[in-house]
């Protein structure tokens, strides 16, 4: 409703935005991502959150938080500590809020580093709105309906209602970039401008976790130096067609979205 100010993702274009590790790259070069999510009562969605970011492009993931054992157990590649964010070493850019539960304390550490960082889930609850907007790198949110209309303070049903209005309307409030995820998801940058949509998804998508996985994916492109609008919209493409090829027309799960990202990735590369 509002065709001026949309612009749909093209494969081309998300082609040319994936990460490629040069041949001189390392894994700190590639980049890392630090995942601060999961809590005694939701330690999958750590999981799921650190399964989207080792197929994201960034050269590690680094996990802070108490899921440490669930998370090495499914992947010994990750590196865990048992610090807070603060401490946790070197991190290109931080997933910060899937199924974090009430830890307003790691969410406030995260928006203090000095680099790109995603919020997600619980930590959209817990952010301070002003130290978000104080921010001075990029930030991304990554809300579904239901989480935008509790920080706008509408229905989401209004939300619903205004997906491309409500993403903006978050976007200048918080001075941040804005994913706002459904049966198409709208990306909206913090500085105005076309709002991109991206409708690569399938309703199998609607399943438990899925949006864990979206986080880390996002965050790892985050963190391998895209920016929050690319990082965002490359994320929603590829996640989008990592559901369909999961689902292939039938019921799937997150964590079998999580392993058919690298064939979607395969796919648009
Ligand atoms: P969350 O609600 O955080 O678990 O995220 C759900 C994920 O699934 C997001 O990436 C949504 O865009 C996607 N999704 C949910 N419902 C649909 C749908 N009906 N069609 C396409 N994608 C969907
Ligand atoms: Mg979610």
């Amino acid at each position: 409703n509002d065709a001026a100010g949309l612009e749909a993702l093209q494969y081309a274009d998300v082609a040319r935005l994936l990460p490629v590790p040069g041949a001189e790259s390392d894994k700190y070069r590639r980049g890392v991502v630090g995942i601060a999510a999961g809590s005694a009562r939701y330690p999958g969605a750590a999981v799921l959150a650190v399964a989207g970011a080792l197929r994201g492009g960034a050269g590690a993931v680094r996990y802070v938080g108490p899921a440490g054992d669930a998370v090495i157990a499914r992947y010994p590649e990750t590196l865990v500590s048992d610090q807070g964010p603060k401490r946790a070493g070197r991190v290109q850019a931080w997933v910060v809020g899937p199924g974090a539960g009430d830890d307003a304390g790691t969410v406030a550490e995260v928006l203090a580093a000095e680099v790109p960082v995603l919020i997600d889930a619980d930590g959209l609850r817990l952010a301070d709105a002003g130290a978000v907007r104080g921010r001075t790198a990029p930030t991304l949110m990554t809300p579904h309906a239901g989480e935008a209309a509790a920080l706008l303070g509408v229905s989401r049903e209004e939300v619903e209602g205004a997906r491309l209005a409500s993403a903006r309307e978050l976007a200048g409030r918080y001075g941040a970039t804005v994913l706002l995820k459904g049966s198409t998801t709208v990306v909206a940058g913090s500085e105005g401008g076309p709002v991109r949509v991206n409708s690569t998804g399938t309703s199998w998508l609607a399943t438990a976790g899925s949006g864990d996985v979206l986080s880390g994916l996002a965050g790892s492109l985050l963190a391998a130096g895209l920016t929050a609008l690319d990082a965002g919209s490359v994320a929603a493409y590829v996640h989008g067609l990592a559901g369909r090829f999961a689902a292939g027309g039938a019921p799937t799960g997150a964590h079998d979205v999580a392993e058919a990202i690298p064939g979607a990735w395969r796919d648009v590369a």
